[in-house]
């Protein structure tokens, strides 16, 4: 498989460090608030990787981060606690908020078939690891203590910026707009291993630790939480494109000046899921989630499906109209799958499986590209075969794609058109009105349709048939 690599700047052939076996680390949520669909794009792709290597044959262990503790809401240091932001928001401790959004987080994963990485662990466990490779940074001369913080001190690496060619002027400028200096900092791009509470006084969690009361910065948690489960070497980190400077730039820095040798050798960033005004981000309060998406009709599958259309190095644009039109396809493909015999008593064709299965893998051994391989879902409705065969590639092809594909279109053959209880012409001119403020996405409008009938007792139920109804 051949995949980019973000260190390199190129398409490298994978290779892991030892054969058979991959080592993999992601960058989990910061559990402030609920996942937007923009994260939850990165998990996708995410997801799909590990799936495919381990139908490439590989044994992968995968480990994420919960951050729960240490992520301001600047990358560069400063600004509040995102998870005391959290709480003074809804009233509730940190913890609660932690538990309540980790949990809100492996539901939305569970709706879009994103599996659990084997190792989930939570950086406030782990604090004892963070503090054990900060002493070895200060023994090793790579840190030091100033105003009652440790900082990283990146004046001693050779190289720094390992993600791009930039110069650090250009760099320096993102960083600098957002963050006003901290005189304790020896050079801009130092960035802080350890807070004590002479900083941050209202921190809600805090640890003993040879430098004082205080909790670990953000980055550290990762390289400590990948070595406490994973070891000395990485063969895949991966995370979204924002996270490559600072984030993961800082935790090469810190790992491999604590380890002493190379830490991971093959980044893989997935890039964002922009609306017509931006990136989508948490910290603007302009976000969508699963739930909201279910809550206007979208099976969160057709989220999915939207994600595998577009490459992961690409910027992805939502808009209502886009995704619209990716759950049509996927409610087609869908359909001519249920249009299959799944009583075909032929035996599979091992011949054309082999042909079907080929064009699968060439699509994602080249740099994961699902679009290609979502086309090869096609060929096989296509290929002239029997239904018995075409139903083995999908489910095989479908254990990487997770698109629930053999599932949903069995529950298609089951579903009969479902009748209403009795003709009423009030309540259809309602459903009427509601589909046409639908098709206009005035969604005001048709949830105000759909509270008014239940306030008279009647239940609207959508079905891909369009909308039903019964008395409750
Ligand atoms: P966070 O919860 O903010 O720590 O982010 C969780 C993951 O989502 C990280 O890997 C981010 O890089 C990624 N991410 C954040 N915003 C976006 C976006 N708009 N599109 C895709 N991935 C994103
Ligand atoms: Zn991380």
């Amino acid at each position: 498989m051949y995949l980019y690599n973000s260190l390199s700047h190129k398409k490298e052939l994978f290779v892991p460090n030892r054969p058979g076996e991959v080592k993999m680390y992601t960058c989990g949520p910061t559990v402030y608030h609920y996942a937007h669909i923009g994260n939850l794009r990165s998990y996708i792709m995410e997801d799909v990787l590990e799936k495919y290597l381990r139908y490439a044959g590989y044994a992968v262990k995968r480990v994420m981060n919960i951050t729960d503790v240490g992520h301001l809401t600047s990358d560069g240091d400063t600004g509040e606690d995102k998870m005391l932001k959290g709480a003074k928001r809804e009233h509730k401790s940190v913890m609660d908020i932690a538990q309540f959004y980790t949990d809100a987080f492996f539901d939305d994963c569970r709706k879009l078939n994103i599996k659990r990485p084997d190792v989930v662990e939570p950086a406030t466990h782990c604090i004892g690891e963070f503090i054990r490779i900060i002493q070895r940074l200060l023994e090793r001369g790579y840190a030091y203590e100033a105003g009652g913080n440790i900082y990283f001190d990146t004046s001693k690496l050779d190289r720094y910026y390992v993600f791009n060619d930039f110069n650090e002027e250009d760099l320096a400028v993102g960083v600098r707009e957002s963050v006003e200096e901290d005189a304790n900092k020896r050079n801009k791009n130092d960035f802080v291993l350890w807070f004590t509470k002479s900083k941050f006084e209202d921190q809600a969690l805090k640890w003993d630790s040879p430098w004082g009361v205080g909790y670990p910065g953000w980055h550290i948690e990762c390289s400590g939480i990948s070595m406490k489960h994973l070891g000395e070497d990485l063969d895949i980190h991966c995370g979204g494109i924002d996270n490559a400077f600072p984030h993961h730039t800082n935790e090469i820095a810190q790992s491999e000046s604590y380890l002493g040798h190379k830490w991971c050798n093959y980044w893989f960033h997935v890039h964002h899921l922009n609306t017509n005004s931006g990136k989508m981000s948490k910290s603007t309060g302009e976000f969508l989630t699963v739930s909201l998406l279910e809550e206007k009709g979208y099976d969160p599958i057709a989220y999915r499906f939207f994600c595998l259309q577009s490459h992961y190095r690409k910027n992805l644009i939502f808009s209502y109209e886009n995704l619209d039109n990716a759950a049509a396809a996927y409610n087609k493909l869908v359909d001519k799958i249920a249009a299959l015999d799944p009583d075909d008593p032929s035996a599979v064709d091992a011949g054309i499986m082999e042909q079907l299965k080929a064009r699968f893998t060439k699509a994602l051994d080249a740099d994961l590209n699902t679009s290609l391989a979502v086309t090869a879902l096609y060929d096989v409705l296509k290929a002239k075969t029997n239904d018995a065969t075409k139903l083995a590639a999908l489910a095989d092809f479908d254990t990487v794609l997770g698109l629930n594909l053999l599932s949903a279109a069995d529950k298609k053959r089951r579903q009969k058109p479902q009748e209403n209880e009795e003709h009423d012409p009030y309540i259809e001119e309602l459903l009427a009105q509601r589909a046409a403020a639908k098709k206009e996405k005035n969604w005001a409008e048709a949830d105000r349709i759909r509270d008014e009938l239940k306030a008279q007792g009647i239940e609207i139920i959508d079905t891909p048939q369009g909308a039903r109804w019964k008395r409750l």
